[in-house]
C-alpha cells in the first residue's frame, strides 16, 4: 500500500506492513491504557500485530505516576502494576507492607479491596523506591487528601509522547 514501510513479520517471516493507530497497551498490566498513534507491524498472513512502543522506560514511569496520582483507591491490577514497576516479588512487597501473602494476593486479584491506609502506604513505597519518582514525593503526598473511597480503574488514552511530557 502507498506510503507504508515494508518489514517482515516476527512470527512467520511474511512481508508485513507498518501502520499507525491506537493500541490497547495490555502488556502494561493495566486494562484501560490506550496509546494513540503507535506504530504497528501487522502481518496480513498470520495476523500477528507487533506494536512498537516508544521510550518504554519513560512511558512506564509516566503510567506509574498517573496510578500514584489517581483520585480513587488502587485496584488489584494497579497494585500488581506498582509492585512490578518496583521489580519486587510478592514476598518482598509483603515484608515492606507488613501483610501476609494471602492479603496481598486477595488485593491483587480483586478478592478483597485494599484499605485506604494500605493504599497510601503502597503509593509512598512506590514513590520512595521507584526510579525517578523520589523528587515528586511532596507533591504526590499532598494530593492524598483528595483520594476518594472508590475503585474506578485508571483510564488513559493519549500518545506515549504526551504521557511522558505530562509526567515531567
Ligand atoms: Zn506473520
Amino acid at each position: 500500500m502507498k506510503g507504508m514501510k515494508r518489514v517482515v513479520c516476527s512470527n512467520c517471516g511474511a512481508e508485513a506492513h507498518v501502520s499507525r493507530g491506537r493500541y490497547r497497551f495490555q502488556e502494561s498490566g493495566l486494562p484501560n491504557v490506550v496509546l494513540r498513534d503507535i506504530e504497528m507491524i501487522r502481518c496480513p498472513k498470520c495476523h500477528n500485530t507487533d506494536p512498537v512502543i516508544p521510550h518504554l522506560n519513560e512511558l512506564m514511569r509516566a503510567i506509574a505516576l498517573r496510578v500514584i496520582a489517581k483520585k480513587c483507591l488502587l485496584t488489584g491490577q494497579e497494585i500488581r502494576f506498582l509492585r512490578k514497576y518496583l521489580g519486587m516479588t510478592g514476598e518482598a512487597f509483603c515484608n515492606l507492607l507488613h501483610v501476609d501473602r494471602a492479603t496481598l494476593s486477595k488485593w491483587e486479584n480483586d478478592e478483597d479491596p485494599v484499605g485506604p491506609q494500605s493504599d497510601r502506604l503502597i503509593r509512598v513505597i512506590t514513590i520512595a523506591l521507584g526510579e525517578g519518582l523520589q523528587e515528586r514525593l511532596g507533591e504526590l503526598v499532598r494530593h492524598f487528601k483528595d483520594i476518594q473511597e472508590c475503585y474506578h480503574p485508571l483510564r488513559l488514552n493519549a500518545s506515549a509522547e504526551a504521557l511522558i511530557d505530562q509526567a515531567d
